[in-house]
């Protein structure tokens, strides 16, 4: 059975010791947990089957420079999924107990009884969910009743107890218990935010400030365009001494084929190309083909500029 140490998982795992089949426990590892999750699992470090991803969550963000959000999720398919399947992938028949139930949510409101997840391929094998139906009041009655031990951040306030700190699933009433009893960990992922919200210029995809970016890191673009402050602060931060030229680089489409413009060295290179008052942008890929140059040529234009000190890159 597959046990996370959430309410759902130990009361799923105490159900199946009572039958009298023989059902060994697995701790998928996303390496995103805190303390009070990993004790737990240490103490069970001897019984439990305990799969751990080749690269951590934390190295897997700084080398791909990904921030997981409501709209891209690719850790869930990594740490959870994909951890799952790669360790187990030479089992042939196995039958995955799930403390999955229907009233979590909208997404889990159609699993059935038994089913296969498309992600296992052609392996034979059975996903069982015999807590599908119980409501979270049952849960928790279950859990009294039987005396239960549950996962401390339980009772620190928290709802769910998976993935700490950086899932984009979390409310923001979470972040402020993060902040409170988790405080490191609450920092390190803030300072992954800053980074990430800096060299990425996200002030020109998000239209907030850095500030703002510390609430709204989960969800996607803050507001169409940006306020006199989000300008005024990437031009602080970029060193660009014209509101007018820091202006350009928000929300630009390329007027060739019509895509957006993420990257702020795609608009510094097509200022630095067609001069400073233009108001057509291209992308990347509409722009090198006007210059007759490659990618490589493109990098090392960049390169070059930047090198030289031009406020634009
Ligand atoms: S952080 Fe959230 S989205 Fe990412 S693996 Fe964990 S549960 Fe999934
Ligand atoms: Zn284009």
């Amino acid at each position: 059975m597959l046990q996370s140490t959430g309410k759902d998982s130990i009361v799923t795992e105490h159900l199946c010791r009572l039958s009298n089949h023989t059902v060994k426990t697995v701790f998928n590892n996303t390496t995103l947990d805190c303390a009070d999750t990993y004790k737990i699992v240490n103490k069970h470090k001897n019984d439990w089957i305990i799969t751990t991803p080749p690269e951590g969550f934390y190295q897997y963000v700084e080398r791909e420079n990904f921030i997981p959000t409501r709209f891209s999720r690719a850790c869930c398919s990594l740490f959870k999924e994909g951890n799952h399947i790669n360790h187990f992938d030479d089992v042939e028949k196995a039958i995955w107990i799930m403390g999955v139930r229907n009233d979590e949510s909208n997404a889990r409101s159609n699993r059935q009884d038994i089913e296969h997840n498309p992600k296992w391929g052609d392996r034979n094998w059975i996903g069982l969910l015999p807590i599908r139906k119980w409501t979270e009041l049952e849960i928790w009655c279950y859990i009294i009743l039987n005396n239960l031990e549950v996962n401390p951040k339980y009772k620190k306030g928290y709802k769910r107890v998976g993935c700490a700190i950086a899932c984009p699933y979390s409310g923001k009433s979470t972040w402020y218990l993060d902040k409170y009893f988790y405080p490191k960990m609450y920092d390190r992922w803030h300072r992954i935010l800053t980074k990430d919200f800096i060299e990425h210029g996200k002030w020109c995809t998000l239209n907030c400030t850095l500030k703002e970016y510390q609430h709204y890191w989960n969800g996607g673009v803050v507001r169409e365009q940006p306020t006199k402050e989000v300008t005024e602060e990437f031009m602080q931060y970029k060193g660009i001494d014209s509101y007018e030229i820091a202006e350009k680089y928000f929300n630009k489409k390329c007027t060739c084929c019509g895509k957006n413009i993420r990257n702020k060295d795609t608009i510094a290179m097509n200022l630095k190309m067609h001069g400073r008052n233009i108001t057509r942008f291209m992308c990347k890929k509409c722009l090198m083909k006007e210059l007759h140059i490659d990618a490589k040529k493109w990098n090392g234009y960049i390169r070059q500029f930047k090198s030289q000190g031009c406020s634009l890159f």
